[in-house]
């Protein structure tokens, strides 16, 4: 099926999956859908009504049982065909995340990309971690073994600044090992997932396997709190991950939670200092400063101050605005307006604890798109470990630059904040990369590497206030979705 052939003006009120069908909501709540470049609705997103949550956990309950008898191989044909239609639509999946996200067009179409490798990694999982362990004699005529189990139904609730990606960390592994899934998009980006079901659809997965609805926090809490629903993947802000970490609790159920960050990259006296400017300027601006795994706060030591700090800046400043959909340019707009205001805010906060403002972004001049929540690149200088803007997460392309006199008391400021998701480091040092890798309390380590997203099939790291649970994304959520059972079994 193709999906557009252009960008459309307007594509509707979006429908609810459920039991293989899609279904107009009964609800008499909308939301409008934007398009962050245009400042224009390009769709409406339905608040599922309580009884529509409960309808589609239902599905996937009735599913289940069918689904997880279904052998593996005939189950991963499903997989192999999910990959085929991604790939197939894949630069109109990107196009329709520029238009709801913003993002450029090559950031959706990484996305997409890594939303298929999961795929892919999902259905090696199946026919490997998935098959179990066995050891014969472990006493006499004794033979015992592991089988691995699919648990129920789960939900799958995910942030707005991935909007393909982040589903897929979890989405093709349920179904790899037998598991049924609701899964809650983002009511701010909704519409990739709703064009990417709409492929799923197409794959032909027996009804009530994989069913969708659309609402806010909560649309996610009734899914949570319904008694057939095993537990919970969710990826977003530590507010909610943690909300949902004390409600999964009470509840006891299953939770696998990535959150919020606030990543530092430390720069060595001894770093390629273009290639380290260049890939932090990446770091700190792709997709807008929107990305987990963004560095946020530069942290020079000793020297290396006034070798990579103004080769940032006048990197910084050639930053190209506009839409994402045009190829030329380098950064795009903040996701929605509410987004775009709270990094003004924190521009503000940052001027007010007396940082000193090296680049301002706040109001650029976009030509083609005088209405788009744009903020160009923003950089604080003199900024100290307990301001607000070191500590906390913007979320959006403000960097903080703080200096350091040696590693370790850079290594002590990575671990000062309270996440852990991800941090860098440049250096052409074996020992100071060796020093930082171990003494870092985060999940994700990048050296000489400004973004350290970790490959499908590694779990996706994150510590202290950036996940909460045992398991991880990616390959790891296979455990999340399975328990086992332990066999021990005696032939007289
Ligand atoms: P958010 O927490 O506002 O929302 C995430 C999802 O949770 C949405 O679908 C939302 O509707 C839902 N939700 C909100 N309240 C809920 C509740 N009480 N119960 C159940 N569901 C609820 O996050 P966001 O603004 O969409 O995403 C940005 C955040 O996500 C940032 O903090 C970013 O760092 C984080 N993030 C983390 C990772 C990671 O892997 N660690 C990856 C991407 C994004």
């Amino acid at each position: 099926m193709a999906l557009l052939k252009e960008v459309r003006d307007y594509y509707g009120d979006l429908m609810l999956y459920i039991n293989g069908d899609f279904k107009r909501s009964e609800t008499d709540e909308y939301m409008d859908v934007m398009n962050p470049a245009l400042d224009k609705a390009i769709a409406r997103v339905p608040i599922a009504t309580p009884e529509e949550v409960d309808e589609a956990v239902e599905a996937a309950v009735d599913a289940f049982e069918r689904w997880r008898d279904v052998p593996v191989p005939n189950r991963v044909q499903y997989l192999f065909r999910m990959k085929e239609v991604l790939e197939a639509n894949k630069e109109d999946i990107a196009r329709i995340i520029v238009q709801n996200h913003g993002k450029h067009i090559d950031e959706a179409r990484g996305e997409v990309r890594r939303a298929i490798e999961n795929i892919e990694t999902a259905i090696g999982v199946a026919y490997t971690l998935y098959k179990g362990e066995f050891m014969e004699q472990v006493a006499p005529l004794i033979d015992e073994y592991m089988v691995r189990e699919p648990l129920g139904v789960f939900a799958i609730i995910s942030p707005f600044n991935f909007p393909v990606m982040v589903p897929f960390w979890f989405l093709p592994y349920a179904l790899a090992v037998g598991a049924t899934i609701v899964v809650k998009p983002s009511e701010i980006t909704p519409l990739p997932f709703y064009w990417v079901n709409k492929l799923i659809h197409d794959v032909g997965l027996p009804p009530g396997v994989v069913n969708v609805v659309y609402g806010r926090g909560e649309v996610g809490e009734r899914l949570i709190k319904h008694p057939d629903v095993q537990g919970v993947a969710f990826v977003g802000s530590t507010r909610v991950a943690k909300k949902i970490y004390e409600l999964t609790g009470r509840l006891g159920k299953r939770s696998l939670l990535q959150a919020s960050a606030k990543n530092y990259a430390v720069v060595m006296p001894d770093a390629d200092m273009d290639r380290a400017a260049a890939n932090l300027i990446s770091s700190f601006y792709g997709n807008t400063g929107q990305r987990c795994l963004a560095n946020a706060v530069l942290v020079p030591v000793g020297d290396a101050y006034d070798k990579i700090v103004p080769k940032f800046i006048q990197l910084a400043r050639q930053i190209r605005l506009g839409y994402g959909l045009d190829e030329d340019v380098d950064m795009t707009p903040m996701v929605s307006r509410s987004s775009m205001e709270r990094v003004l805010k924190y521009i503000e906060i940052g001027l007010d604890e007396g940082a000193k403002l090296s680049l301002d972004g706040r109001n650029p001049k976009v030509k083609e798109y005088p209405n788009g929540y744009f903020v160009a690149p923003t950089v604080f200088e003199d900024v100290s470990i307990d301001m607000k803007i070191a500590k906390e997460e913007i979320f959006g392309p403000v960097a903080s630059i703080i200096k350091a006199d040696n590693l370790d008391e850079a290594i002590d400021m990575v671990n000062s904040t309270r996440y852990g998701n991800a941090s860098s480091i440049f250096t052409s040092s074996g020992k100071a990369a060796r020093v930082f890798r171990r003494g870092v309390k985060v999940g994700n380590v990048g050296i000489n590497v400004g973004i350290a997203a970790p490959m499908a099939f590694f779990p996706f790291g994150g510590m202290k206030d950036s996940f909460f649970g045992v398991v991880h994304g990616q390959i790891s959520s296979v455990e999340f979705f399975t328990d086992t059972k332990i066999v021990i079994e005696r032939w007289w």
